[in-house]
C-alpha cells in the first residue's frame, strides 16, 4: 500500500517578478533528486519563456504545487495558472521511483487498466471505475489525448458507402488518380513495377499483344501486385486505317495471348494514338479507355518536365497517360507519386476508377 505524507520537507523555489505590469508567481519544489529537479526546473523554464513571449498588460502567470512523498515514490503536480486576454490553468504531473531512480507512467503504476473501462465518442474519451456501490466516470477531450486509433475514419467508414478491392477499401469520396502506362512490356518495366510496389500503388498497363510472350514473367507478378492490364493492340498499327477483319484480329489476338499467358482478360482497351472512329467503337465489348492527362513522356527527354505535366493540373478522377518503354519515366513517376501522394490521391487502377464513379452516380 502506498502511504503518502504531505511533507514540508522539500525546499521551495519561489520567484515572484512585477514587470511592466505583467505579474509573475512561481512556485515549485526542489527535491534535491538531480533527475526530477532538472526536469521540473526544465518545464517551468519554458512555461515562464512562453508566458513572456505572448504576455501583453496586465499578464499574470502562477504556478503552484502539490507535494507527496514516501519512502519509494515522489508525486508532484504542478498546477499552472494563466491569464492573459483568457484564463487557462492546467496541470503537469510528475511521479518519481526514488529507488530505481526514474520517472514512471500511468502504465508503471495500474495494471493494464483493468479495473477501469472505457468509452469513446466522436468527442470524448470516457473512463469509468467501478466502486462498491456506484461507479465513477470521467471524460476526457479527444483532441487533448495522443490517440493510437483514427477516430474520425472510423465514423466516416460507417456512414459512407464503399468499395472494396484487391483488399483496398475505397471511399468514394476521396481523391483518386490512374496511372496508365502505353506499349509495354519493356525491359523498364520491372523497375517501374518495383516503384509501384515499393509506394504500395497500383496501376494500368496497356500492352502490346506481340510483347506477351517474352515478358510473360512480368506481367504474372504485375498482376499479383494487383495491376491492371489492359490491351492495346496486337502490334500497334494505327487502327483507324485497317479494315474490319484487320481491326478484330489485332483486338483479339492480343485478348487471347494475355489470356493464354497469364490467364487474366482485359476488360479494357487503349485504342493506338487515342483514334477512335464507329469501326473501333464496333470492333470489340472492351471499355474503351483515353486519358484526361498526357505528360507527353514519349516528346521530352526531361524529367521534370514529365512530372510536371503529371502533376501540375491534376484533379481527382483523371487518368494520367505515359509509356512504359522510356526510363526516363520510371525515373518520373519516382517523383510523381509522392507528389500526388502530399495532394491528397489515392491511386487506383482504371477499373477500380470506373467502379467509384458508377458509386458516387448512384449515391447522387
Ligand atoms: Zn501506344
Amino acid at each position: 500500500m502506498l502511504l503518502f505524507v504531505g511533507c514540508a520537507n522539500e525546499k521551495i523555489n519561489t520567484i515572484i517578478e512585477e514587470d511592466n505590469n505583467v505579474f509573475i508567481s512561481l512556485n515549485y519544489p526542489i527535491t534535491n533528486i538531480k533527475k526530477l529537479d532538472k526536469k521540473i526546473k526544465k518545464d517551468v523554464d519554458n512555461i515562464y519563456d512562453d508566458f513572456k513571449k505572448n504576455c501583453i498588460k496586465d499578464s499574470e502567470l502562477n504556478i503552484d504545487y502539490t507535494y507527496n512523498k514516501n519512502n519509494n515514490y515522489i508525486s508532484i503536480v504542478l498546477k499552472i495558472y494563466i491569464n492573459t486576454n483568457e484564463k487557462k490553468e492546467y496541470v503537469k504531473t510528475y511521479f518519481y521511483d526514488i529507488n530505481k531512480n526514474k520517472f514512471l507512467d500511468i502504465n508503471d503504476i495500474i495494471d493494464g487498466y483493468k479495473n477501469i473501462y472505457f468509452s469513446i465518442d466522436n468527442e470524448y474519451f470516457y473512463t469509468y471505475i467501478n466502486n462498491d456501490s456506484n461507479y465513477i466516470k470521467n471524460e476526457y477531450q479527444l483532441k487533448n489525448l495522443n490517440l493510437k486509433i483514427n477516430i474520425e475514419k472510423i465514423e466516416t467508414k460507417k456512414t459512407n458507402i464503399l468499395y472494396e478491392s484487391n483488399n483496398k477499401v475505397l471511399n468514394p469520396k476521396d481523391k483518386f488518380i490512374a496511372l496508365t502506362f502505353d506499349d509495354g512490356p519493356s525491359i523498364y518495366s520491372s523497375s517501374l513495377l518495383k516503384v509501384l510496389e515499393d509506394n504500395n500503388i497500383n496501376a494500368t498497363f496497356f500492352i502490346l499483344g506481340n510483347k506477351v510472350k517474352i515478358y510473360n514473367n512480368v506481367l504474372n507478378q504485375s498482376l499479383k501486385d494487383g495491376n491492371e492490364l489492359g490491351n492495346h493492340s496486337y502490334n500497334h498499327k494505327w487502327l483507324i486505317k485497317l479494315d474490319e477483319d484487320d481491326l478484330k484480329t489485332q483486338i483479339d489476338d492480343t485478348q487471347n495471348i494475355i489470356k493464354q499467358y497469364t490467364g487474366y482478360t482485359p476488360t479494357l482497351f487503349r485504342p493506338t494514338y487515342g483514334s477512335i472512329n464507329d469501326k473501333v467503337k464496333k470492333a470489340s465489348d472492351l471499355d474503351i479507355v483515353l486519358w484526361t492527362i498526357d505528360t507527353l513522356d514519349w516528346k521530352y527527354n526531361s524529367v521534370n518536365r514529365i512530372v510536371n505535366n503529371a502533376t501540375k493540373r491534376v484533379k481527382d478522377g483523371d487518368i494520367i497517360l505515359m509509356h512504359e518503354t522510356y526510363k526516363r519515366t520510371v525515373e518520373a513517376v519516382k517523383q510523381i507519386i509522392p507528389i500526388l501522394k502530399n495532394k491528397g490521391f489515392t491511386f487506383v487502377t482504371v477499373s477500380e476508377l470506373r467502379e467509384i464513379q458508377k458509386l458516387r452516380n448512384y449515391e447522387s
